[in-house]
């Protein structure tokens, strides 16, 4: 019989395991509470019991594991399988690799969990059909991967790619990272509602100032809502927001060559107010001494690009 997949997605909250048979096909999915209180050693004893059980409604065995993926956030030594530190984890040089795959005795791989996204959309997403690819996350921070030839690019010393914190404005907003200008601090789900707030607070006239000043704060959909209602202030925020992107774009362009860059993310809900502008401040920056026909899209496969993509990754491991 052939052999089947885990995909294991790690998050603060809860972890997504979803098992999958040759084809990326899904078998079946289940989620469990993280609990990180509990530590490493807890969290992969009740995901190995979580696998056991999801294999056994669906007439499978442990002897029928081909490989397993993990991902996880923080920084990650790829090679050696170890997270080197994710604090919302709990994890300081914990060696996840070789921990899940003692627990259910397969081989196993370990990515940090932008990657793991980039790799499920690769696979089986909006990044089918090409072999050169950027993802591009969009939330609290900008996370992403960067595929290459077919192969997830990794820095020095088998780190990630940190696209986040590419440099976008000399001397520009402070970033958490601690370098000033960083695409994170400006194009974010949180940065682009935090500079409307700030606008606001120093005196610019908005539609929003009344939802802030009710509620204290106000959300990047807020700031959506309102740019598509006409208000100046979110217009232009949005408009700063895929101008950097698209900066972003032209530098992954001329560096990775990818073939398509993917946005991922709650943000992408937005649609063609996102898309469209970025696409537009995008066409208006790259070079014109060549065409480049880059796609700008949006990733397809939602919050089960985790799972995927660490069961592909480890198919593209172990296969
Ligand atoms: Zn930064």
């Amino acid at each position: 019989m052939a052999k089947v997949y885990i995909g294991v997605d790690l998050g603060g909250t809860n972890i997504k395991i979803g098992c999958f048979n040759e084809d990326i096909t899904l078998i079946s999915k289940t989620s469990i509470p993280t609990d990180v209180e509990k530590g490493p050693a807890d969290i992969i004893d009740r995901t190995g019991t979580a696998v056991e059980s999801m294999l056994a409604d669906n007439s499978l065995s442990m002897t029928d594991l081909a490989a397993a993926g993990i991902g996880s956030p923080g920084v990650i030594d790829i090679e050696n399988g170890i997270v080197i530190q994710a604090a919302n984890m709990g994890f300081r040089n914990t060696p996840l690799k070789q921990m899940l795959s003692d627990r259910l005795n397969c081989p196993a791989v370990l990515e940090n969990d932008a990657n793991v996204t980039a790799w499920g959309e690769y696979a089986a997403g909006a990044g089918k059909g090409v072999k050169n690819l950027v993802l591009i996350a969009l939330g609290t921070g900008v996370g992403g991967g960067i595929i290459v030839d077919g192969e997830l690019l990794h820095r020095f010393a088998n780190k990630g790619a940190e696209i986040g914190h590419m440099i976008v404005e000399p001397n520009g907003r402070q970033c958490g990272c601690t370098q000033k200008g960083c695409i994170e601090a400006y194009s974010s789900a949180s940065s682009t509602a935090a500079r409307a707030a700030e606008a606001i607070q120093n005196g610019a006239d908005s539609s929003l100032k009344q939802l802030l000043d009710n509620d204290g704060e106000i959300t990047c959909k807020d700031v959506f809502i309102h740019a598509g209602k006409g208000d100046k202030l979110a217009m232009e925020t949005v408009d700063k927001t895929a101008e950097y992107l698209a900066i972003m774009c032209v530098s992954l362009l001329h560096l990775t060559g990818p073939e398509r860059i993917l946005f991922f993310g709650g943000m992408i809900g937005a649609g063609d107010a996102l898309l469209n502008p970025v696409k537009e401040h995008f066409k208006k920056q790259i070079w014109t001494i060549q065409d480049e026909p880059l796609e700008l899209c949006f990733a397809t496969l939602g919050e089960d690009a985790g799972i995927i993509g660490n069961a592909a990754l480890a198919m593209h491991t172990y296969k």
